[in-house]
């Protein structure tokens, strides 16, 4: 979607718009008073002081009616200036402009203001010559907002909208926000019970419902038997540490800051984990290796903590606790290539997997003129970025290098996947890692006898299974491939009364063969219980009716396809075998 904050010419039609729509609200509400109308990425808002009236979304159609009205009367907008003494005169009866004036520069000497008809608004401007070139506008929604975004002060109302300079350009970016609103994962989420949040459990920690854990076990169980195929070791390890733990690891030092408090128990200070990595380097140095024994890769499907700030959170895309697709894989400098490339194979061979097509590598590389900013190791890390570009042009990916964007102690990837709607993801990451087996003064003893230090690389495939999620609900709209799918079939029978004993039959024996299968057999019409199968995107309806009683068959329609196909049992079980494996 465009980014009209971004957008310089829709930037001002936007601004001006705000104008608009506060002129047609003084119109409408004589007492009305403004704060703020800034224009943001989706366009722009206004933050409107209405006494006690709440508007909802009934009132905005006559707030655009009378905004049409403004518009069609082609009212010059004009800019005046004036005085800090000027300004605060001609504000005076209002409490939220006299705030700005007082707030602005004593320096700046002349303050402007912008006038069209009857409406004059405190602004810096630039604006749209006349009322008339906003034509193409909508409100989109309307919400309560604090005064200064502070909940003690007095509740606003926020009325939002979007303008364009072409009806095309208007109507496609509605269709979009449709579009979006649809795809949103928590709708999904909700519609589907995958997950729930609830207050007492507190803000970003999402409860996974019975079909959500379905979705997550199917994900962990899929990635999991990649892994270990690959010689990965799985562990668990507690989702606490000391803060020792982590000021052994830096990241009490540099990390604190997205980190829950720490808590006291007994003598010893916790904290919840932000990350696994120290607890892998313990695992690691759990015993002594040699340097044929490397690469040791350690696993883990591992919950993690992290503070975001309590706006930020979004369903399971941006959460304060989430489980982690992580792995450390420990190698010798030798190595760096050979594992990195294995690294890249799995992430392409589970993109192609879930069909995700739409990805773009990006390599993070030190700026070798800036010491001070880098482990200090030249050899190491001229080294190490040639062979991540090597593995990345002998699989003809197409990669961006962003110089002076590595961490201090060493280069990384991400992959950046676009979404259907909405801006690029991070999913999949590989970071290297010089300094923290280091810190953790782990070794290998190396052929000739002495003791070396490994580097670590930290990787995530699916990034974390919550953000995952997330996306595969966005991409699909909640239309899972059978795999993943939390209800795989839906026996219906058409009549309880004649049909219901052959129908359990029918489910007994797909149940039997561990489908994840439903009977409906609520005393509801045929067509009802369809709409709701489709509804609950559950990939076959299995309907069974006197047809299929008296010739032992099955009737089955699959999601999305208006045909309804008869066969008998065992063919549509080899069908949906054929489905399920990847
Ligand atoms: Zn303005
Ligand atoms: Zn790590």
């Amino acid at each position: 979607m465009i980014n009209i904050k971004e957008n310089e010419k829709l930037n001002v039609l936007n601004h001006s718009c705000a104008h608009l729509l506060a002129h047609a609200v003084k119109h409408l509400y004589k007492d009305a008073k403004f704060w703020v109308g800034p224009v943001i990425e989706s366009g722009f808002y206004y933050d409107i002081d209405l006494g006690d009236k709440v508007l909802t979304e009934d009132d905005l159609p006559q707030i655009e009616k009378e905004m049409k009205k403004i518009s069609k009367s082609d009212k010059l907008i004009k800019r005046i200036e004036l005085t800090k003494e000027e300004a605060l005169d001609m504000f005076k009866d209002d409490p939220y402009k006299i705030d700005l004036i007082d707030r602005m520069d004593e320096s700046s000497t002349i303050i402007s203001a912008y006038k069209q008809d009857d409406f004059i608004d405190l602004c810096r401007g630039p604006h749209m010559n006349t009322t008339k070139d906003m034509k193409y506008f909508k409100l989109i929604k309307v919400s309560g907002a604090y005064y200064k975004g502070d909940s003690k002060n007095k509740m606003l109302q926020r009325i939002y909208g979007v303008c364009f300079e072409t009806e095309e350009d208007l109507n496609n970016y509605l269709n979009e926000l449709e579009e979006a609103k649809l795809r949103d994962h928590r709708k999904i989420g909700k519609d589907l019970d995958i997950f729930m949040s609830h207050d007492l459990v507190g803000k970003g920690m999402p409860l996974w419902l019975p079909n959500g854990a379905i979705i997550r076990k199917q994900l962990e169980n899929y990635i999991y038997d990649k892994e270990r195929k690959m010689g990965y070791l799985h562990v668990y390890t507690p989702c606490v540490g000391t803060v020792d733990l982590y000021k052994t690891s830096g990241h009490w030092d540099h990390y604190k800051e997205n980190m829950f408090p720490s808590m006291k128990v007994d003598e010893e200070e916790f904290v919840l984990r932000p990350m696994n990595c120290p607890h892998h380097m313990l695992v690691y140095g759990n015993e002594i290796h040699s340097y044929r024994d490397l690469p040791i890769r350690i696993g883990e499907f591992a919950t993690d903590f992290r503070y975001e700030a309590s706006g930020a959170v979004k369903g399971l895309e941006r959460v304060r606790c989430m489980c982690q697709n992580d792995a450390h894989l420990f190698v010798r400098p030798d190595q760096i290539g050979e594992e990195f490339k294995k690294v890249v194979e799995l992430i392409l061979d589970v993109y192609r997997d879930f069909g995700i097509k739409n990805y773009k590598f990006r390599l993070s590389m030190r700026d070798p003129l800036d010491k001070e900013k880098y482990f200090d190791d030249d050899d190491m890390w001229n080294e190490a970025e040639n062979k991540l570009r090597e593995v990345l042009d002998e699989f003809g990916c197409e990669y961006t290098e962003a110089i002076g964007e590595a961490a201090f102690y060493g280069p990384k990837l991400d992959v950046e996947v676009k979404p259907a709607v909405g801006p690029e993801v991070t999913l999949s990451t590989c970071q290297l890692d010089f300094l923290l087996p280091r810190r953790f003064e782990l070794t290998y003893v190396d052929s000739d006898g002495s003791k070396k230090t490994p580097v670590v690389l930290h990787r995530a495939i699916f990034g974390t299974f919550d953000r995952f999620t997330a996306f595969i609900l966005e991409e699909t709209k909640g239309a899972l491939p059978l795999w993943l799918s939390p209800i795989q079939l839906n026996v219906i029978p058409v009549n309880n009364e004649y049909h219901l004993e052959y129908a359990t039959k029918i489910y007994d024996l797909l149940k039997e063969k561990d489908y994840r299968v439903q009977l409906d057999s609520r005393n509801e019409k045929l067509g009802y219980k369809m709409r709701e199968s489709v509804m609950k995107k559950i990939p076959y309806s299995i309907i069974i009716g006197q047809k299929e009683v008296d010739s032992n068959t099955i009737s089955y329609r699959k999601y999305g396809s208006e045909e309804t196909i008869t066969t008998n049992l065992e063919d549509f079980k080899n069908l949906i075998e054929n489905e399920i494996k990847l």
